[in-house]
């Protein structure tokens, strides 16, 4: 039977690097994206060049039928899933909880919850032997933000992750009989487009020196945790989170 491994934003920063460990590690790879479609063919490619096998569909994790549409498409492609990679997030622009407005929870809400919610209900409907599937594993991409609370920066995106360790930690209960394992990263502060993203190009380098080993970490870093995550090595590894952080 194939491995066969779905990563939301697959096609850059930790989704990316996730997604290329996983073709590497012999998985099928059906990775999403929402709109920077020559990033995720990039990701295809460099998978397909090392003879993998690997594919790319824009799907927005915030939008249901989408997420649908996704998941279709990876079993249509690779056949029953064994893995999803629940990594897809954005967060808003720093600032402040008394400046956030509604359209902007909303946005950060409906990606890092509802859609991490989404793609986990369509991979247990796949992988739990209770819906006559083989087991599986899922990784939560949290945050150490979860355990700090972003104060000035983005209390509403850590709050975010605060719901996806409970999800991690309540979901790997409900299924633990049913052959799959629920575990969560939580990456601290990592170099990727996300800072810029939020205004700020320059917080790794910023943060960096702060944190106890006074850098920032790589993508692959995380990517690596993920993988040991889905692996047959952490077969007795449920509702547990791996910080990825430097110590921070
Ligand atoms: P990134 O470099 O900004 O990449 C984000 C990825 O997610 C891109 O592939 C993007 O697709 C995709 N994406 C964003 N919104 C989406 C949506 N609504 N639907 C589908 N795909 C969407 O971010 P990153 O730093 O790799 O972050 C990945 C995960 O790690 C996130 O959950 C983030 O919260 C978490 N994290 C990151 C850090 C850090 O310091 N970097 C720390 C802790 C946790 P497009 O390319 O099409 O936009």
């Amino acid at each position: 039977m194939n491995k066969v491994v779905l990563i939301t934003g697959g096609s850059r920063g930790i989704g990316a690097a996730t997604a290329l460990r996983a073709g590497r590690d012999g998985y099928c790879v059906m990775l999403s994206y929402r709109e920077d479609a020559a990033a995720a063919a990039q990701v295809v490619q460099a998978i397909e060049d090392t003879g993998g096998r690997a594919l790319s569909l824009q799907a927005d994790v915030s939008n249901e039928s989408e997420i649908l549409r996704l998941f279709e498409a990876c079993d249509r492609a690779f056949g029953p899933l064994t893995a999803l990679v629940n990594n897809a997030g954005l967060t808003g622009r720093q600032t402040r909880v008394d400046a956030m407005d509604a359209a902007r929870l909303h946005r950060v809400f409906a990606t890092n919850v509802i859609g991490s919610f989404l793609c986990a209900r369509a991979a247990v409907l796949r992988m739990s032997t209770q819906h006559g599937g083989a087991g599986g594993a899922i990784v939560n991409v949290s945050s150490a933000a979860a355990r700090l609370g972003s104060p000035g920066e983005y209390v509403d995106y850590a709050a975010t992750k605060g719901a996806v360790d409970t999800l991690t930690l309540g979901l790997a209960k409900e299924v633990a009989a049913e052959g799959i394992r629920v575990n969560a990263v939580r990456p601290g502060i990592i170099d990727t487009d996300i800072h810029a993203s939020s205004g700020e190009p320059g917080r790794v380098e910023r943060l960096g020196p702060m944190v106890p080993m006074q850098r920032g970490g790589h993508a692959d870093e995380v990517a690596t945790a993920i993988m040991w995550l889905l692996s047959a090595e952490a077969s007795y590894v449920t509702g547990s989170f791996i910080d990825v952080a430097g110590g921070r």
